[in-house]
């Protein structure tokens, strides 16, 4: 049996539809999971949506609907996001369902009995980040994140005693055993350990939580706290129940279990987490890949100041590939990163029409106008560095490596002057010469297929071994 990976972007909530940002999380975790599956593991990637959240009880409120329906609606659109963006994802699990909710119970029973206490609790929630506060934290009582008034909450919840796992985060974060990439958020959430670990509610009222979320086992007065309930999704979506092989193969026995998050839900992922697998006896992530955000314009995302992209648009516009290659290159993997229509033209122009496009171009109209047959070789291994930049994230990176095999090609077609070879009658050096040509495409393409898939399946129909070279259409026409 080949390797297994499991790997995972966080859960939206549903309450509205996606931006351009969750399509840097998805197409980021997608060129990860594609390139485990091209260098021979078996990868299972997931993806799935928050349904049980105060925020999605509200924005229904506000509108008018049933909870179910607005999730139901905006879900909907999250799947089609993921179609438009080519993802590869091997399921997609809905905290509403039964799957998702018989799991998420199983895994609280599964918790160490001494690390769950019902205690009375006041606190200041913030209904936007989901989240209690302390007076300490935020003096103004207001939430700097989403600029709106904590809520005072009171009331009896279940607790879990998260300064029982301290000392065994810290040396699962500082062996190396659970990675967090970037080191900078690595070394923020090891300071925040140090710091000392808080218990954390993981339930409320019923009623505060209108009514909607998944009931604590044996208490029907109780839900679970939204984050609790999501944060199990990756492994209720693999089945928890007895026997189940899919929890065997790609989380019990699995030696890659990643996930794909931004950078505001990492103490989420690298605590809480990890303390709740710890407490139910099971496997802790071992990677945590953290990313930045992505503004406008120079702006940040905001449905108030109007510039939210819809990344459904942009691929109607532009197309899959140019979309993800501007994800994936133009911005930075771990930090903060814009999203701009005249940056998005230039490096188009520049990485898509004028390099790869042209090359590919070129090549092609030599070849079918010399009646070329493509020779059968192996295309090789990847060109130096990529490896290294996949195992650290750096998609930026690794696309760099093939970018540059592309501009050396586009180099020797000015220095060798194939039309003049063609006009000479040089066929035989013709040939020799776009085998080459045509070899280094074919590696660029196989080694492209993790970020650019459309584009990679393109490559490999115009130079497929054995066939005479055919003149299509272009990969990527100019913009503007
Ligand atoms: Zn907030």
């Amino acid at each position: 049996m080949p390797k297994t990976a499991f790997i995972s972007t966080a859960i939206p909530y549903v309450n509205a539809r996606p931006h351009i940002g969750h399509a840097l999380e998805y197409v980021q975790t997608d060129a990860m999971a594609r390139y485990l599956r091209l260098t021979g593991t078996d990868c299972f990637f997931l993806t799935g949506s928050d349904e049980n959240s105060l925020k999605n009880v509200r924005a229904a409120e506000e509108e008018g609907v049933p909870t179910q329906e607005l999730c139901d609606r905006y879900t909907q659109v999250f799947m089609e996001l993921l179609e438009s963006l080519n993802l590869s994802n091997s399921d997609f699990i809905r905290t509403s369902s039964d799957l998702h909710i018989r799991g998420a119970q199983e895994l609280w029973r599964r918790c160490r009995p001494e690390d769950i206490y019902k205690q009375h609790y006041s606190g200041w929630y913030c209904v936007g980040c989901e989240d209690f506060y302390t007076e300490q934290d935020f003096p103004d009582k207001i939430c700097p994140d989403h600029g709106t008034p904590l809520e005072l909450v009171e009331e009896e919840n279940y607790f879990f005693k998260l300064s029982n796992y301290q000392d065994a985060l810290l040396k699962l974060i500082e062996s190396g055993e659970l990675r967090i990439v970037p080191a900078t958020k690595r070394n923020e959430i090891l300071s925040f350990i140090k710091g000392g670990l808080r218990d954390f509610s993981i339930s409320r009222s019923r009623k505060r939580a209108g009514d909607w979320g998944i009931s604590v086992p044996g208490d029907d007065d109780q839900v679970m706290y939204v984050w609790y309930d999501a944060l199990a999704n990756y492994v209720t979506a693999l089945d928890l129940s007895e026997g189940s092989e899919r929890f065997r193969d790609y989380w019990l026995e699995c030696p890659k279990r990643i996930h794909v998050i931004g950078k505001g839900i990492n103490r989420f992922h690298t605590v809480y987490w990890p303390a709740m697998l710890l407490s139910a006896g099971l496997p802790v992530p071992t990677e945590v890949f953290v990313h930045g955000y992505l503004t406008i314009n120079g702006q940040k995302i905001s449905k108030s100041l109007g510039n939210v992209i819809d990344p459904i648009d942009q691929v109607n516009q532009f197309g899959i590939d140019p979309v993800r290659y501007y994800l994936l290159r133009a911005i930075s993997p771990t930090e903060d990163g814009d999203y701009s229509e005249s940056r998005f033209q230039e490096v188009y122009n520049a990485d898509l029409a004028n390099n790869l496009g042209n090359l590919a171009r070129r090549v092609e109209t030599i070849g079918a106008k010399a009646g070329h047959v493509v020779r059968d070789a192996p295309v090789g291994d990847a060109p130096e560095g990529y490896h290294e930049a996949m195992a650290d994230y750096r998609f930026n990176d690794a696309l760099a490596t093939l970018w540059s095999l592309a501009s050396h090609l586009n180099q020797r077609i000015e220095e060798v002057k194939p039309w003049e070879l063609a006009k000479r009658g040089k066929t035989d050096d013709l040939a020799e010469f776009l085998d080459e040509m045509i070899l280094g495409l074919r590696r660029i393409g196989y080694w492209l297929e993790p970020f650019l898939p459309g584009t990679a399946a393109k490559l490999s129909a115009l130079f497929t071994p054995g066939e005479t070279i055919e003149r299509g259409d272009p990969l990527f026409p100019r913009l503007g």
